[in-house]
């Protein structure tokens, strides 16, 4: 059987075919049973994988499910690793340049473990895996999407020092990767900044620029946003997942004691929702550094310490759970296991300390 996309001939070239048996209609296409898109297109290295697939599908009259159908693929979210070779294959790229920049899950210990970047991650709120978010201005330089924006912590883009965007100025709906390609929204209209938008501050884009640096392992902007703008120096040490979820356990909480449930600390934000966190967990991280005793008890009360409970025990690195069990340390908290022990020998956490504990476990 002969499947042909888009509107061109078989004899101008540009004609998608795969060939199948007749009894394999519905079934996913060996790989040798595919043909190379006809329209090559060249891949950035920075580039993200679901916004290469994008480029290529636009490029070649066919929308980004018609190309996953194609690959026999069912899901752009979560691929397997037929799919993201049949991807490899489709559009002429090594399926390791490929694999790298798409997101992927597993199981490591009875507990999901995700890849991206090349990097290990073990928060699913550190990847922003259903919406897009992009930097307009980068779209009309250079009309791809970065890697570094499916990063939930880093908001803004340093190159233009603008907040992301992850709504549509137009129809205001959350960015699909489904759109017809990167800098058109679903509604048909360009993907362009509105005058409402909000300019990040200067430790913002500190951030924003050192998690780029962590993400490629370059640590000259890490250590620039240390110089310039006090970021903490465990940003020079840690994976970038284990940097995502310590400024999301320092900062998420708005206020004193207010209470997270479990459904809202894996909430994915908004970009400038992200930078109002960013900003709060910077400065509490600067607050920290001040050991007097009732600013620790103030700050203890502000921590979303569940998060850091989990980053000591988890993390992917082990400077993850180094720089969190010393930040709770910080804060005059023990880690979970021993209060565990603690609890059971009789011994009674505090007030506070046991609400907090509470929502660990919920
Ligand atoms: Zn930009
Ligand atoms: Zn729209």
């Amino acid at each position: 059987m002969t499947v042909s996309l888009g509107s061109g001939s078989s004899t101008c070239g540009r004609r998608l075919i795969v060939s199948t048996a007749s009894t394999r209609a519905w079934a996913i296409p060996m790989l040798n049973e595919l043909q190379p898109l006809p329209v090559a297109v060249s891949p950035q290295e920075d580039e993200s994988g679901l916004g290469f697939l994008l480029r290529c599908s636009h490029a070649n009259g066919v929308a980004l499910p018609e190309l996953a159908n194609l690959a026999g693929a069912r899901s752009i979210r979560w691929m397997t690793a037929r799919d993201m070779e049949a991807f490899a294959f489709l559009t002429g790229v090594p399926p390791e340049w490929l694999i790298t920049r798409l997101k992927t899950r597993r199981h490591v210990d009875r507990r999901r473990r995700y890849s991206y970047l090349g990097w290990e991650w073990g928060s699913i709120a550190s990847l922003r895996v259903k919406h897009a978010q992009v930097c307009p201005e980068c779209l009309l330089e250079c009309a791809y999407c970065k890697a570094e924006w499916e990063v939930t912590a880093a908001p803004a883009c340093p190159t233009h020092q603008t907040m992301l965007m992850d709504r549509c100025p137009h129809c205001g709906t959350a960015l699909s990767w489904l759109r017809p390609t990167v800098e058109i929204c679903s509604c048909g209209r360009y993907l362009r900044r509105s005058a409402m938008s909000t300019k990040p501050s200067a430790r913002i884009l500190a951030w924003c620029a050192a998690m780029k640096g962590r993400l490629e392992r370059n640590s000259a902007p890490v250590l620039a946003g240390m110089r310039a703008c006090a970021l903490p120096s465990w940003l020079a040490h840690v994976s970038p997942d284990g940097a995502s979820r310590l400024i999301h356990a320092l900062g998420a909480l708005g206020r004193a004691g207010e209470r997270m449930s479990s459904a809202r600390a894996v909430e994915i934000p908004s970009p400038g929702e992200m930078a109002a966190v960013v900003e709060r967990g910077l400065a509490r991280a600067d607050a920290m550094l001040d050991r007097a005793a009732e600013k620790t008890q103030a700050l203890r009360l502000l921590v979303y310490e569940p998060g850091l409970q989990r980053l000591a025990k988890q993390g992917v690195e082990a400077a993850d759970q180094k720089t969190a069990l010393q930040l709770l340390k910080l804060l005059g908290s023990e880690p979970l296991e021993r209060r565990r022990l603690g609890q059971k020998r009789g011994g009674r956490p505090s007030k506070g300390q046991l609400e907090l504990f509470d929502h660990a476990e919920s």
